[in-house]
């Protein structure tokens, strides 16, 4: 479904990818491991079109998306959750999910707030989908209240449930459990396999192994912006180049 050929950028200079490629199956659960700083956020960010790498193609069902703006490459079906929440704090909870959905089909949710009557049934629909999403992630009880009002944790599902709306065809989470505590962790980690069982595909930036051995397919080590190493849980696991980027760092 995705495929990253020799993808490299740089930040003033300084090398944050270096070439790395890989590849992502339809269905498939990708962990992206590696210490701080090895340049994860910012390979999520190029697929996503936060950033446009300086080389390398990225193919996404077999175009190449790398440098397209972000709003299109959602509009093509990627829909991703940020390291640092970007939730809209004075928005409802609702609203925040609708900002998920806000670039589909070249008609904004804005549009479909203004009430025009052709676009009453367009508003019904959006609204159900959001609800929906939120619903998947506990969160459906809670969709009149401002997302400011939410804990950290209902926060970091409010962005699970945006990430999701709409059905995309690959999803991307920079770190959905940082920050949780372990109940917290244990309760996305089950959400995660869950997703998983239901034939979505995700490329995972995480930390906490055991979620990673839980969940992922495929595992791709970073470390300083190259691609050490790739591979099933259990092959990057014992892999010597992974245990030294790990125990050096
Ligand atoms: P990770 O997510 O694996 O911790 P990042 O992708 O955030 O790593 O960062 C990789 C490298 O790129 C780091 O050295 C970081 O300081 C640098 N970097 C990331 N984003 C920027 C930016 N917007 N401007 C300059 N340097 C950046
Ligand atoms: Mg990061």
């Amino acid at each position: 479904m995705l495929r990253l050929e020799r993808i490299s950028k740089n930040f003033g200079g300084l090398p944050a990818l270096q070439e790395v490629s890989c590849e992502i199956a339809g269905g498939s659960v990708t962990a992206l491991i590696g210490p701080n700083g090895a340049g994860k956020s910012t390979l999520i960010n190029c697929i996503s079109g936060i950033l446009a790498p300086d080389q390398g193609a990225i193919r996404f069902s077999g175009q190449d998306i790398a440098g397209r703006p972000a709003h299109e490459i959602a509009r093509l079906g990627i829909g991703r959750t940020f390291q640092n929440l970007k939730v809209f704090p004075r928005m409802t909870v609702l609203e925040n999910v609708l900002c998920g959905l806000t670039l589909e089909a070249g008609k904004s949710w804005i549009s479909a707030m203004l009430r025009l009557p052709s676009l009453r049934h367009r508003e019904r629909h959006l609204r159900l989908q959001a609800l929906e999403a939120l619903d998947r992630f506990g969160l459906a009880d809670k969709a009149g209240w401002p997302a400011q009002a939410l804990a950290y944790g209902d926060r970091k599902r409010l962005e699970l449930a945006r990430a999701f709306v709409g059905d995309p065809l690959l999803v991307l989470l920079d770190e959905p459990v940082a920050g949780l505590n372990a109940e917290e962790t244990a309760q996305i980690g089950l959400e995660i396999q869950k997703l998983r069982s239901e034939g979505d595909t995700l490329l995972l930036v995480e930390h906490d192994m055991d979620l990673v051995m839980s969940v992922a397919d495929q595992v791709v080590v970073l470390d300083g912006g190259r691609c050490i190493a790739q591979g099933t849980p259990q092959e990057v696991q014992r892999n010597p180049l992974v245990l030294e980027a790990y125990l050096g760092s």
